[in-house]
């Protein structure tokens, strides 16, 4: 089985998280841009942090076997500190950059207009620059914020195969599904959503333009939840050709679209072999 998480905060996550995410079967991620717990102060936080998400950390995946891709944006809880817009100047910048396959996390926090400001602004450089988006929606009020954040969509003109919304469940998901913009889902331990309440959402919705993630931060996460949830699309009767529609294929299209996914090394054919070679893939022992 091969696993390509696309949403996951390894900066906060351990040596043995990558051990672990790569003997599940993770080799590929992306890890986008978010806050650190301890509100940044300045623009030059930010630019340090990019650099760590272009730089060291892909390093570190790449001692374990796993490919590392960021997305890089101002998120919106930030987007509410004057300390911290200016970084909007320095996006550019960076969405140039060889490593960055999409603008995010962007989106609603507590939905103020400062928000909307930051969030409507680099959906326009997602566009200029070709990129899909990478939407947080919020964790209070999630159907009038996933609202909102389709109607800001909407009027940015992006494409919605472009655009991702993250961190829904079952009250948002079909909102999202009718708008044509990918349905994200953030798997976690005791909030968001769960790997059961998942596979119902796939039971229902099918398996296009859908990703599922750990999203894993420094709060109570689990790294290897990708690894459960297709274990559960296993065990519910999905086949091995859903699972790796939904783990590996789709999270390659949606930001394969930004031209810069580089799986080398980690490609299909290489993965074909871990594929067959994995002990619970079709055919195994
Ligand atoms: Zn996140």
């Amino acid at each position: 089985m091969r696993i390509f998480d696309p949403h996951i905060h390894m900066t906060s996550r351990t040596t043995d998280d990558y051990r672990a995410m790569y003997d599940a079967g993770v080799r590929a991620l992306v890890e986008p841009a978010f806050w650190l717990g301890q509100p940044r102060t300045s623009p030059g936080s930010f630019t340090d942090y990019f650099d760590a998400l272009l730089g060291w950390e892909p390093y570190r995946a790449s001692q374990f076997g796993i490919r590392h891709h960021c997305t890089i944006g101002l998120n919106p809880k930030e987007a509410n500190d004057p300390r911290c817009t200016p970084v909007l100047d320095l996006l550019p910048r960076y969405l140039a950059k060889d490593g960055v396959v999409a603008v995010g996390e962007i989106g609603y926090d507590t939905m103020t207009d400062a928000e909307e400001h930051a969030f409507a602004t680099q959906l326009a450089l997602a566009v200029e620059f070709g990129l899909p988006a990478l939407v947080h929606t919020p964790h209070r009020d999630k159907a009038g914020g996933t609202a909102r954040s389709l109607a800001v969509v909407a009027e940015s003109g992006i494409d919605p195969g472009f655009v991702v919304l993250d961190h829904l469940n079952e009250v948002t998901v079909a909102e999202v599904a009718d708008s044509g913009c990918w349905m994200g889902f953030s798997i976690y331990p005791d909030t968001k959503m769960t790997p059961e309440r998942m596979v119902a959402i796939l039971r229902r919705y099918g398996t296009e333009r859908v990703l599922v993630n750990s999203a894993a931060d420094w709060g109570h996460s689990d790294p290897l939840l990708t690894r459960t949830t297709a274990d559960a699309m296993l065990a519910a009767g999905f086949d091995h050709e859903d699972v790796d529609r939904v783990m590996w294929r789709n999270p390659v299209i949606f930001y394969g679209q930004s031209g810069r996914l580089d799986l080398d090394g980690y490609n299909d054919v290489q993965a074909a072999g871990l594929y067959a070679g994995n002990s619970i893939a079709r055919g195994g022992s």
